[in-house]
């Protein structure tokens, strides 16, 4: 069989004094392909999604193509699969929106000029091109989930992991999130209720 986009064997983790949140997780996503992780509160959802990009220190194996998560790849895996957590607070934390949105390709070691034009298309693509000089903290609930998936793309990732990222829109903004996403195709992985 061929590499797997992203391979999982036997992915386990507790969390320190606490919750098996995962016991043995097993599993293949291939190139192109959307996927939803639906599960009733405390299933382990987000917790797979943090340990996917080594945020959470599981046991077992993650592959992403060729490429094993370990200490040593993890800036490669983070590049590859881009996290968009499902609190937008977690996400912004510049004084303004257009910076977080530059942080990403600016620790890759990219130029200005080619951070600029990335942060001004990721910008674009969420639909809040006008409002990179405004303080993240200003944004409506709608806005800063556009800004946070902004703040992923403009790295261009191979693969998009998003938590729970529809909880509290109202319909109108999620139809434009859901939109906005197809658009950005490639693969994506999605922990939601929404669905
Ligand atoms: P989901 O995203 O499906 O709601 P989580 O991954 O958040 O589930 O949680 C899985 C389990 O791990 C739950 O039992 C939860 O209480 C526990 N858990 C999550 N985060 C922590 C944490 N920081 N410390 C201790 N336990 C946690």
């Amino acid at each position: 069989m061929p590499d797997a986009l992203i391979a999982l064997e036997n992915v386990r983790f507790a969390y320190p004094g606490g919750e098996q949140a995962l016991k043995g997780v097993s599993l293949r996503i291939e190139a192109g392909e959307h996927v939803a992780l639906v599960g009733p509160n405390g299933a382990g959802k987000s917790t797979l999604l943090l340990a996917l990009v080594g945020f959470v220190p599981a046991e077992g194996t993650i592959r992403v193509g060729r490429v094993e998560l370990s200490r040593a790849t993890l800036r490669d895996i983070r590049r590859k699969i881009g996290l968009v957590f499902q609190d937008p607070d977690d996400q912004l934390f510049m004084p303004e929106l257009a910076e977080d949105v530059a942080f990403g390709p600016a620790q890759m070691g990219l130029g200005p000029e080619e951070v600029a034009a990335r942060t001004a298309s990721a910008l674009e693509a969420v639909g809040l091109a006008g409002l990179g000089r405004r303080s993240p903290h200003s944004l409506s609930g709608g806005e800063k989930r556009a800004a946070s998936l902004a703040t992923v793309l403009s790295m261009r990732p191979e693969v998009l992991a998003l938590d729970e990222p529809t909880a509290g829109l109202d319909p109108r903004s999620r139809r434009r999130f859901v939109e906005v996403l197809r658009q950005v195709g490639r693969t994506w992985i999605i922990a939601t209720h929404d669905l």
